[in-house]
């Protein structure tokens, strides 16, 4: 008899149900689960492959020191002594951990517990704020928390949905197939595609606004003067709900409608329209992915589209609201537990004492970090001059992924203690660790996830863990006990920290914090096991979960007032006579993140077979370019080489690459070698898109 597992498909943000079935021969098959919410059955290309990417081929079966195979308690005591002889001839801020939006939350909440409450600073970030840091801190600044304010539903219930800055088609498919299927259901819905490329999520578009790159502030500031014209700002809601309203209509006011046509390059016949319908239409959703957060002005541009909706009470209504779609499979159970650097567990925040006092006084910890830490491009700024000297990377790739990636893999050679945790041996950074812990990969391991519209869901094993691979909580939980922290990293399995997770979240919280799972605290071992997706917050002795916020105010500042964020456009051109091109990155349908797992299956790797540049056909006669020739893309940071692809889809001047392609898959592909490593001032997410470079034929 096959037996089946519900568990949660672990690519992107979406957080699709799936069912996995081990036939009585071991062949494993997935579907998707008809009864979890986010998808209702659906699954895109990479979730239908998964069954086809978990052999155990390049897997790390075994710790290794050196290079060496070793045992897990020589590996473990070894990282325990570093780290404590790091921390006491250098002091906390000397080490750090840099750890993913793939791990499960149970993971996320004991690296973090380790590094906040125990080594005492605040050095640990996640591949995550390359996702969607720029929308926490746009969150936190008009909120007040890290909340998203609707679900998936809205984009169904409503009748204008603007898709700003993401390829909903490629990067959330089923979240795309849901609103494709309700747009034709309901043909009077109208879509809205912000992109300065032509993405096949612009097919089902009633309007492409096709952007110059980073001028979304510039188009939302000035949609924010039009609807005062409109006479449509929500003036009770405004009044009642609000701070900050005059501010920003001062900035707004100075914006003309001229000035966005200049920023944005848009038609002026196309602007009028999108403030027209946008004015117009009461139930607009507004989603926004990494064209916004991948940005020097992210959080700018998350507060300007916040703007409008606060302004109009358009928020936490049915089929209404600013909505962050987020990138990664648990990112937001990784904000959950305050796996950001600036963040502490629970949504509390690192910068009030009280807080700090709260978390230190439930963790019974003999420290808690007083200051953001590092975020993930200063982190390895920090690791390349020798102010981090021990380093543990967990389920990630940054010798691929961060910006400067050349520099970056030069710090990590040269940092003088390296600890790697992943599934796979010869990663391109798993090769430079000093030690190499292997870890249980999807199918083996077990815990939560939550998705964008704050749904958490468990991920569940049907596979045996290969070699003496162990989950990441467990490694951390070794180490901590190591260091002298037995008591309070008691944790036997991933209900008992789930446990104290939701007891924290409950802790002291009388509704002035919005994440609060405390319905589940205390939860017995065998309830864990059979949870059903549910969304937070979900606090102690509420029967049902509230699913959406502030429709009726209960903002997360202190006088529990939204703040409207008076933003002004910035200049977006950094091009030059020397590097004339604005290069954007981003992710194709069929590969996921470096493509360690997704590169696995031959049905995903046939869609788009190698790394490509995305070239208008004038810029591409006039650098002398043929359509599959060779093109080298040069930054002052590296270069890349990848094939042209010729299109009318990409705006004159602008250049396209996918992110996943490293050395392993194609020579000379890393394009986050040729990323600088510049940031949003608020977030400290780097600015993925918007590179200046040069291409010509290699
Ligand atoms: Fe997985 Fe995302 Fe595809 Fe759903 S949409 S199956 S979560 S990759």
């Amino acid at each position: 008899m096959a037996e089946e597992v519900k568990t949660t498909c672990p690519y992107c943000g979406v957080g699709c149900g799936v069912i996995a079935k081990i036939a009585d021969d071991g062949t494993v098959s997935v579907k998707g689960d008809p009864d979890h919410p986010a998808n209702f059955g659906r699954l895109c290309s990479k979730g239908s492959a998964l069954a086809e990417t978990i052999d155990l081929d390049g897997r790390v079966l075994h710790p290794e020191i050196a290079g060496r195979r070793a045992g897990w308690n020589d590996a473990l005591d070894l990282v325990a002594h570093r780290f404590s002889e790091t921390l006491a001839e250098h002091g906390p801020d000397s080490v750090a951990f840099y750890v993913s939006g793939q791990l499960l939350t149970e993971d996320y909440y004991v690296a973090n517990k380790l590094m906040k409450g125990f080594v005492g600073s605040a050095n640990i970030d996640t591949n995550s704020r390359l996702c969607m840091s720029s929308s926490v801190a746009g969150h936190r600044r008009a909120f007040g928390a890290d909340t998203v304010p609707g679900t998936y539903e809205d984009l169904e219930l409503a009748d204008l949905v603007i898709l700003a800055g993401s390829n909903l088609a490629w990067c959330h498919p089923v979240i795309y197939q849901r609103l494709a299927a309700a747009k034709a259901a309901r043909p009077g819905m109208k879509v809205v595609v912000i992109d300065p490329r032509r993405t096949m999520t612009a097919d089902i578009a009633d309007l492409h606004l096709a952007i110059r790159p980073d001028s979304d502030v510039a188009l939302f500031v000035g949609l924010f003067a039009h609807l005062i014209s409109s006479n449509v700002i929500d003036q009770n809601y405004v009044a009642e709900h609000t701070n900050g309203f005059a501010e920003c209509f001062a900035t707004a006011s100075a914006v003309s409608f001229n000035d966005v046509l200049e920023h944005t390059g848009l038609p002026a016949m196309q602007l009028r329209e999108f403030y027209r319908l946008f004015a117009a239409t009461e139930k607009v959703v507004t989603c926004y992915s990494q064209g916004v957060n991948q940005s020097s002005s992210g959080t700018d541009k998350v507060n300007a589209i916040i703007n409008c909706h606060l302004a109009t009470g358009r928020v936490g209504k049915p089929g209404m609201g600013p909505f962050s779609l987020t990138g990664q499979p648990n990112a937001m159970g990784g904000r959950e537990v305050g796996g950001l650097a600036n963040m502490l567990a629970a949504h509390m925040a690192i910068e009030s004492a009280e807080d700090r006092d709260r978390v230190q006084r439930f963790w019974q910890s003999p420290a808690i970090a007083e200051k953001p830490g590092l975020k993930a491009v200063d982190m390895f700024k920090a690791v390349g001059d020798g102010r981090i000297k021990a380093l543990w990377i967990m389920a990630t790739n940054p010798v691929v992924s961060l910006p400067d990636a050349d520099a970056v893999e030069a710090a990590i050679k040269a940092c003088p203690f390296v600890v790697v945790s992943d599934v796979l041996k010869d990663t391109d950074t798993a090769r430079h660790a000093d030690v190499l812990l292997p870890s249980l990969g999807w199918g083996e391991k077990t815990g939560t996830v939550t998705n964008s519209e704050r749904r958490i869901s468990r991920q569940r094993p049907f596979l045996d863990a290969p070699g003496e691979a162990r989950a990441d909580w467990w490694q951390f939980v070794e180490v901590a006990r190591r260091m002298g922290f037995a008591d309070a990293f008691a944790f036997a399995s991933p209900s008992d920290i789930f446990d104290e997770h939701a007891a924290l979240s409950a802790f002291e919280n009388d509704g002035g914090r919005d994440f609060d799972i405390g319905a589940y605290a205390g939860i017995e071992k065998a309830a864990y096991d059979s949870m059903a997706p549910f969304q937070w917050p979900q606090p102690t002795g509420d029967e049902r979960a509230i699913t959406r916020f502030f429709a009726k105010g209960g903002f997360f500042h202190a006088d529990r007032k939204a703040r409207f964020i008076a933003v002004e456009p910035a200049v977006s051109d950094r091009t030059s006579a020397e590097y004339p091109f604005t290069l954007n990155t981003g992710r194709i349908r069929d590969q996921w993140h470096t493509m360690t797992r997704t590169g696995k299956s031959a049905r995903l790797s046939a869609h788009i077979a190698e790394p490509f540049a995305e070239l208008h056909p004038r810029d591409a006669m006039e650098i002398g370019i043929g359509n599959a020739g060779l093109v080298e893309i040069e930054s002052p940071h590296g270069k890349a080489v990848v094939r042209a692809l010729i299109t009318g889809r990409q705006a004159r001047g602008s250049i396209f690459v996918p992110m996943h392609w490293n050395d392993q898959f194609a020579a000379k592909a890393r394009i986050d070698a040729v990323v600088a490593p510049l940031t949003d001032p608020f977030s400290g997410q780097p600015a993925s898109k918007n590179v200046a470079v040069a291409a010509r034929p290699f």
